[in-house]
């Protein structure tokens, strides 16, 4: 596949970056995932808004503008063979040839983009729904942050892999946050259930798209904190991602979740993105 590196557009098996680099060393980075469907980048302008906040609290300067970002964004799609993209994008501090935690006097950002196949859960995995296992959300307190710096998301992903699982539903005590690359929401008589956006999980592209469809579709749908023991006893468990779109989780911790089938809403929810998503592709 075709890559861009600091200003050239190459083949990703050709792209190479100094080991000093500041993201190789110390997961110095900000980065992306965004979904293109059609040939089309999906909530791009939300996805660089938020690349945006991650790099003013990293205090690292936005090395493009919005319009330059999209710019390289439809290069690499244009440039890549599948209509259906994940398309990922990096920010580093850059390389340094001394190893110092403080930041170089003069910063010379890595850039990255590459883009894969968007590969969409099955027609399988959501007629049974995916299964999830809780953990202690052990991450830092800046978890608002898209940044590279990602060993706690990756430790408790192979902590669900390890059981044959698919997330890692986390809770901070007591609360559920989100999940180790998803939102969570839950449904408990009828109403869908958010946790609110705070420092402790990430701003989800998806999960702004999901409370947009519930409003516009009178959805009764409520933003609150939500407790561990709520979790477990709704009739309903979904995470929700760029990648994964609308997907039910049907068992959490070997136990079923309601009927241990994906609830009605969560089917409804599927629909209405799978709708959206074709509008916003015609537009
Ligand atoms: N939370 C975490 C920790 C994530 O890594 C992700 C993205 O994969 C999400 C939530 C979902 O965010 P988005 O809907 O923007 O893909």
């Amino acid at each position: 596949s075709l890559c861009y590196l600091n200003g050239r557009y190459l083949p990703l098996e050709d792209a190479q970056v100094s080991p000093m680099d500041r993201g190789f060393l110390f997961g110095d980075g900000a980065y992306e995932v965004i979904p293109v469907y059609s040939r089309r980048p999906f909530r791009l302008d939300e996805h660089l808004a938020r690349l945006a906040s991650t790099l003013a609290a990293m205090r690292l300067p936005n090395p493009h503008a919005e319009q330059e970002w999209a710019a390289m964004v439809r290069e690499v799609v244009d440039r890549n063979p599948w209509d259906d993209q994940s398309l990922y994008l990096q920010v580093t501090r850059g390389a340094d040839m001394r190893r110092n935690h403080a930041f170089p006097e003069v910063v010379r950002p890595s850039v990255f983009l590459m883009s894969e196949a968007l590969v969409t859960p099955s027609r399988e995995l959501r007629e049974s729904g995916a299964s999830a296992v809780s953990a202690a959300d052990f991450r830092w307190l800046r978890c608002d942050l898209k940044t590279t710096s990602l060993l706690a998301n990756c430790l408790l992903r192979q902590h669900a892999v390890d059981q044959g699982c698919h997330e890692t539903v986390l809770f901070r005590d007591g609360f559920l946050t989100e999940g180790s690359a998803s939102s969570i929401f839950i449904v408990r008589d009828g109403v869908l259930l958010a946790p609110p956006k705070s420092h402790l999980m990430l701003p989800g592209i998806t999960y702004d798209v999901v409370l947009e469809l519930a409003a516009v579709n009178g959805l009764p749908h409520r933003v609150q904190e939500i407790l561990e023991d709520e979790v477990r006893s709704a009739d309903e468990v979904w995470m929700t991602s760029s990648t994964r779109e609308v997907l039910a989780i049907t068992r959490l911790d070997g136990r079923p979740v309601g009927e241990g089938r994906p609830g009605p809403v969560s089917e409804q929810m599927h629909a209405w993105y799978q709708a959206f998503k074709t509008t916003v592709m015609r537009g």
